[in-house]
């Protein structure tokens, strides 16, 4: 197996693994204050999100019940169309729940606004997003993302969930892969 000592093929670090496991525990007490109370519902969608969903979800004091999705985004390569199909759909009947959707990184938002609208129809007591990144393109849409961890420049990053060919989901940190990686 390849070494996890990853960093050859890093250009460089944007966020590194204190500085989201702060934004998290931030992030976890306003989601604490906000929903208290209150049977919170975290929904995230397979496989970026996994890894916001278990820091974030182990960050918070008040017992939350998780539940996740898998879609299929039709698109050319790294761009989402919007055109989204349901692999694997919740177990959970989420009809007079508070649902939080858990999300990695906003980009162009059409996978995040398919997703909520799907998820409006099924009557939720109320519907937010926590998206752990934001790019640039995603300020331009209607989306509203309650909860924001970074904003990041307009680079393809990969870790903390993040993949490139389904490699680097599990670096513990945010980077920029370096351009030989591309042209192997
Ligand atoms: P959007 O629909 O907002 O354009 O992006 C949907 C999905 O594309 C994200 O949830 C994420 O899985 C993937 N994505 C967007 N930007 C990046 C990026 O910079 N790096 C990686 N690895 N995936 C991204
Ligand atoms: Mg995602
Ligand atoms: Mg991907």
């Amino acid at each position: 197996m390849e070494e996890k000592d990853l960093g050859n093929d890093l250009a460089k670090v944007l966020i590194t693994e204190e500085q989201i496991q702060a934004k998290i525990r931030e992030l976890a007490e306003q989601i604490d204050a906000d929903y208290a109370g209150k049977d919170l519902l975290l929904v995230a969608v397979l496989k970026g999100a996994v890894m916001v969903m278990a820091d974030l979800s182990r960050a918070l004091r008040s017992h939350v019940s998780l539940d996740f999705m898998a879609v299929s985004s039709y698109g050319s390569g790294t761009k989402s169309s919007g055109v989204v199909r349901i692999l694997k759909d919740l177990d959970t009947d989420i009809s007079g729940k508070h649902v939080l959707i858990v999300e990695d990184i906003v980009d162009s938002g059409l996978t995040l606004s398919w997703l909520i609208d799907n998820l409006r129809t099924r009557q939720p007591a109320s519907l937010e997003v926590c998206a752990i990144m934001r790019k640039p393109e995603a300020v331009k849409t209607e989306i509203d993302v309650r909860y924001i961890g970074f904003d990041i420049p307009n680079e393809f990053v990969v870790g903390y969930g993040l993949d490139y060919s389904e490699k680097y989901r599990n670096l513990p940190f945010v980077g920029t892969l370096a351009p030989h990686v591309y042209s192997n």
